[in-house]
């Protein structure tokens, strides 16, 4: 018995240098070893996502690992088992979580964070999103500064603190380290939760007929029995009223008990028609700060900052040019780069900028295309006509063709949405709503899925 537990250390101690923490803090380490013939070790694991996890992220390096100590081949079985399961419910896996994710921390320099990427602890954070991996501009400056300062003082300065601006500027990432910072210096007790997230969990309180009561008094209990509370994307609470009520219950026990509350949004609060006056009132108590695109720069230092990270070296024309190219969007600046990363991982080419050019499959075209090109094209395409995209029917097929458009222009030229609302003569707010909308019918609905494809396609043609 000994033995295979001294065999299984040395694995271990092997392995963690070479799987990334993100795997070998939850899903590696809790692994208890339990047999060895001879020609096959067996683990077991209370864990039952492991045995898929392991095999595709790690066997290899195990097995490898295995071969090292013992000295031949050996076949390395990981098995589901579910009185281990038991126990480790019993014993609260949250704390065990807890404990590993501080115990990584400690051991692990900042540089390193990245790799915690999926990592998140029963607060739902995630370990990615903290201030000494956030690059900060003009544009964040003030965002960044309010953030650091509720990160110091919860509940104490500004509450609520409310962050807004577009897509993938770094509003969620902001929250997050706001979270990660209170929990580890300030051991408090954060919760994070998306807008989404909170409306299904109180549907699932509010719809189960005998216990009800009680599954209320639970869901209230775990909104409300925390220190801070962090809620993104607060735009999708627009017409889901009880929904609404129900945040307006808990922001009031939090506030009052001098509870720090964050949100985040797309846009001011004033911009969201369907919320309560009470609620709008409320966002506006604290400090609202916003979040814009970031400048050339700034978008090349955080360029700078995830090739470091990646351990990559990136040439500096390459750097400007995909500055150049993603203006609007810190994720989609980071979606190329990490599509150019995982190339030179597989290639080990030198990256030039025509390399990058064929990855992030650029086209010069793209640049010369227009929104008005792309307008002309759609009403082509759904028969409809221009002025009516421009236009404000609300006609399904007019409107339904006006939000392709709308999402066609984003998609392809990556302009500002307040450039594209004037190119189609509405506000940035509408252009938003309609580019999210597509974007996640697209995701549910096959049939427009390849319409879009297939009409971006014939645009970029
Ligand atoms: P939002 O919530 O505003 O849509 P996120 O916070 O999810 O955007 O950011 C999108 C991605 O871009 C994340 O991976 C985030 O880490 C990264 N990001 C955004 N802004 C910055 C920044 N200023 N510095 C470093 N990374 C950033
Ligand atoms: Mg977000």
């Amino acid at each position: 018995m000994d033995d295979i537990v001294k065999i299984w250390d040395a694995v271990l101690d092997i392995a963690k240098d070479e799987i990334p923490p993100s795997t070998f803090g939850p899903w590696v380490l809790p692994l208890v070893p339990h047999n060895y013939d001879g020609n096959s070790f067996s683990v077991l694991s209370g864990q039952s996502l492991a045995v898929q996890i392991i095999a595709k992220n790690c066997q290899p390096i195990l097995v490898s690992a295995l071969k090292k100590v013992v000295g031949s081949e050996v076949a390395l079985n990981v098995i589901y088992d579910e009185e281990l399961s038991k126990k480790l419910k019993k014993k609260s896996a949250k704390s065990r979580r807890e404990d590993l994710i501080a115990d990584l921390e400690n051991k692990l320099a900042p540089s390193k964070y990245e790799s915690l990427k999926q990592m998140r602890s029963s607060t739902n954070l995630n370990l990615k999103y903290k201030f000494e991996n956030f690059v900060v501009g003009e544009n964040s400056k003030l965002a960044y500064f309010a953030s650091t300062a509720v990160a110091k003082e919860p509940g104490k300065k500004y509450n609520p603190l409310f962050i807004y601006g577009g897509a993938g500027l770094g509003k969620t990432h902001l929250m997050q380290a706001i979270g990660h910072q209170i929990l580890f210096e300030h051991g408090l007790k954060v919760k994070f939760v998306t807008t989404e997230e909170f409306l299904n969990d109180l549907i699932n309180a509010i719809s189960h007929g005998s216990d009800k009561t009680t599954k209320m008094n639970n869901f209230r209990d775990k909104y409300r029995k925390v220190d801070v509370l962090l809620i993104d994307d607060i735009q999708f609470l627009e017409g889901k009223q009880r929904t609404e009520i129900e945040v307006f219950n808990t922001f009031e026990a939090l506030h009052n008990a001098g509870k720090q509350i964050v949100i985040t949004s797309d846009r001011p609060p004033e911009n969201i028609p369907a919320l309560s006056d009470r609620l709008r009132s409320r966002f506006q108590w604290g400090l609202m700060v916003d979040i814009g695109v970031p400048d050339l720069e700034t978008r090349m230092a955080i360029l700078q900052k995830l090739a470091r990270e990646n351990h990559m070296e990136l040439p500096f024309n390459v750097v400007e040019f995909l500055a150049q190219v993603y203006k609007n969007n810190v994720r989609e600046l980071e979606g190329a780069f990490n599509k150019i990363s995982a190339y030179s991982a597989l290639y080990q080419n030198e990256i030039t900028v025509d390399e990058v050019k064929k990855i992030i499959k650029y086209s010069e075209n793209k640049i010369n295309i227009t929104i008005d090109g792309i307008i002309d094209a759609v009403a082509e395409y759904y028969n409809v006509s221009v002025e009516d995209l421009k236009g404000t029917s609300r006609f399904a097929k007019i409107a339904s063709a006006r939000q392709v458009a709308i999402y066609a222009a984003r998609e392809i030229t990556g302009e500002s949405f307040p450039y594209i609302g004037e190119k189609f003569g509405k506000k940035h707010t509408t252009i938003l709503y309609s580019y999210e909308k597509i974007k996640e019918e697209i995701s549910k609905n096959s049939e427009l899925s390849q319409d879009v494809t297939d009409l971006i396609n014939k645009i970029n043609d």
